[in-house]
């Protein structure tokens, strides 16, 4: 799927989650999105795309509690129905899965909605800036906090 606005360029949704979900930048696919686990660079750092506009909130948190109890809670239910494990084998073992899971998985869905909001040129990444009825989002840089 491609997204046209107006007279500026198209960007296609597909490759740019799938750059998201590698973590990288969804412009070029070559730098780093994050600087740490879970912070977005003000800049991409191979080609200069401004990642600061994203404004990903508590989406990322959700989508990763939604697909790792997806994943865990059916598991855990199989596991039970075919061996009936003692409670403290469900316990070693669900607990640091779906941590574990949920690790791996939070950056990376993060990745895949900044991505997702650059491809659809939401909130700055049109270009046009980040401002919200004349003051600046928090999420801009200089914006108070
Ligand atoms: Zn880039």
């Amino acid at each position: 799927m491609t997204v046209e606005y107006g007279d500026q360029d198209a960007r296609a949704v597909g490759p740019a989650l799938a750059k998201g979900l590698r973590m990288r930048c969804p412009s070029c696919g070559k730098g780093h999105m994050f600087h740490a686990y879970l912070k977005v660079s003000d800049t991409c750092p191979a080609c200069g795309t401004e990642l600061h506009h994203h404004q990903a909130d508590d989406a990322p948190a959700y989508f990763t509690i939604l697909a790792v109890g997806h994943v865990i809670v059916p598991l855990a239910a199989v596991v039970e129905r075919v061996a009936m494990p003692a409670m403290w084998i469900h316990m070693a073992l669900w607990i640091p899965l779906s941590l574990a899971t949920a690790l791996f998985s939070l950056p990376r869905i993060k990745g895949a909605l900044v991505a997702l909001q650059w491809a659809l040129r939401m909130h700055g990444f049109d270009g046009k800036g980040n401002k919200m009825e004349g003051h600046l989002a928090p999420t801009e840089p200089g914006a108070a906090a």
